[in-house]
């Protein structure tokens, strides 16, 4: 059994006809992602946690930002990538839970799309998959600024389904 926790934050640009990825789901928003790659930070602290259990560096080590190759790299290949190191060693997620800090908008509406999106990703069930949506408390310079989120993973030895 490993454990894995991982962290991330970008920056948010205004934008007219935003939107952001949580997952792979589209979240409508006032805002974009500042981000080398399709910016989602829910991917990228899950796939670090996954990495960091099997004692393994960051993502940015297997994929650099500012290089060509991950220019709008879908983030669903990270984790992949992240997945084949633990499938490799006989490991599957049993469990993941994530927190996902930002001012708006409110992501209840949002939840169990996002949870479903996870799970499938991650080869398990929504049960196993915990998401909690934070805020900034209207802290400058955070809120509406920036989105964070910090992910933990548990791998235990078996198949994914
Ligand atoms: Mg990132």
């Amino acid at each position: 059994m490993r454990i894995g926790l991982g962290y991330d934050i970008h920056r948010f640009k205004k934008s007219k006809k935003g939107f952001f990825l949580l997952s792979g789901v589209r979240i409508p928003s006032g805002f974009r992602m500042d981000a080398h790659s399709d910016g989602d930070i829910m991917l990228h602290a899950v796939s670090d946690a996954i990495l960091s259990a099997l004692g393994l560096p960051d993502i940015g080590v297997y994929f650099p930002p500012g290089k060509p190759q991950t220019r709008n790299i879908n983030s669903a290949l990270i984790l992949k990538y992240a997945l084949h190191n633990a499938k490799k060693r006989k490991l599957k997620v049993s469990g993941a839970s994530i927190v996902v800090v930002l001012e708006k908008p409110k992501m209840a509406p949002y939840r169990a799309e996002i949870q479903y999106a996870l799970a499938k990703l991650l080869g398990t069930t929504m049960d196993k998959v915990g998401i909690t949506f934070k805020t900034f408390e209207n802290l400058k310079p955070f809120a509406n600024c920036a989105i964070s989120c910090m992910a933990t993973a548990l791998l235990t030895e078996g198949k994914r389904k």
